[in-house]
């Protein structure tokens, strides 16, 4: 949609194109980043609603462009998502997640009295469930590290999910009975049906954001507390852990703990950061 409208148009339109280039060049340069060690990842801790300790960990990888600095999750997630690279990606992030919590574990291996060795959390996208090898490479990934499985939580978005047939969900089936946690990432946003969560091979729910925003309001949202409510009702009912997400003050914190949700993470707790911050929250914490 070039000329007629003069400046403003063809200005929207180098925009676009800028903004298309940079895609461009990042989809391109994602192969060589993976082979140069350009990725990162780092670790959020999830706590116990009731006493603060800290449960596990969830990775999030970051992109150490040597042009752009620190690129988000959001910014080449999805181009990996389109070009297929996420798979070797996904890979890379899981054995390096999964290397740091055996690794968190030896440093201190009864972990927490109350809590028990640290956990691990994984992001699993889309195409990753797709792929055929998934469950043979995590099999293989824990066995290397040493990791037990039930340290381990792959998180899959609830829209991933919906409408999931057989096909799809037998890997993570497979992946469950081994006993590593299934969760349900940015629960409530899908739109799935309720009922359906009994079909899935699910052990935990991550209620989104979204919630948690609801309950920073002063009173909190009293919709948002009804359907927060009825969701931890309906999960426990079903014998699934409520994780809440995006915690960021004391408030929301005591709300969501009152309503019975039982792990949290956000930056009221801790940013996501470097591994070692990790094992000093978990240690200073098993004093
Ligand atoms: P997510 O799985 O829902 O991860 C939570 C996001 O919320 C993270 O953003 C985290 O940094 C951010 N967050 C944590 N606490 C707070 C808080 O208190 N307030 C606010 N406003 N935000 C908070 P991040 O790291 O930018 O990741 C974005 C998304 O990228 C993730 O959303 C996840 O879907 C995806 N992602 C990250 N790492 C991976 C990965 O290794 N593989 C795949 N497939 N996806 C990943
Ligand atoms: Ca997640
Ligand atoms: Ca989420
Ligand atoms: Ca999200």
């Amino acid at each position: 949609a070039k000329s007629a409208g003069g400046n403003r148009f063809e200005y929207a339109d180098e925009e676009a194109d800028a903004r298309a280039i940079t895609r461009h060049g990042l989809t391109t340069a994602l192969p060589a980043a993976l082979e140069r060690g350009e990725f990162f990842i780092e670790y959020q801790p999830l706590v116990h609603l009731g006493d603060g300790s800290v449960h596990g960990a969830e990775a999030l990888v970051r992109w150490c462009h040597p042009q752009h600095g620190v690129l988000g999750p959001d910014r080449f997630i999805p181009l990996a998502e389109n070009t297929g690279l996420i798979v070797p990606l996904g890979r890379w992030v899981l054995q390096e997640a999964v290397r740091q919590a055996r690794f968190w574990q030896d440093e201190a291996p009864g972990g927490h009295p109350a809590t028990g060795p640290l956990r691990i959390n994984v992001n699993l996208s889309p195409t990753q469930l797709h792929h055929p090898g998934l469950v043979a490479e995590t099999v293989d990934v824990l066995e290397r590290s040493g990791l037990e499985p039930g340290a381990l939580c792959l998180e899959v978005t609830e829209s991933a999910l919906i409408g999931a047939d057989d096909d799809l969900l037998k890997p993570l089936r497979q992946l469950a009975e081994m006993g590593v946690d299934i969760a349900l990432d940015d629960f409530g946003t899908g739109y799935s049906n309720l009922a359906n969560l009994r079909r899935l091979p699910v052990s935990v729910l991550k209620l989104d954001r979204s919630f948690t925003q609801g309950m920073q309001q002063h009173p909190a949202d009293p919709v948002d507390i009804k359907i927060v409510e009825g969701i931890v009702q309906l999960a426990h009912s079903l014998e699934l852990a409520v994780t809440v997400e995006g915690v960021e003050t004391g408030a929301q914190a005591q709300q969501l703990r009152a309503l019975g949700c039982d792990t949290a993470q956000g930056w009221y707790y801790a940013r996501p950061g470097a591994p070692d911050r990790i094992r000093s929250l978990a240690l200073v914490d098993a004093v």
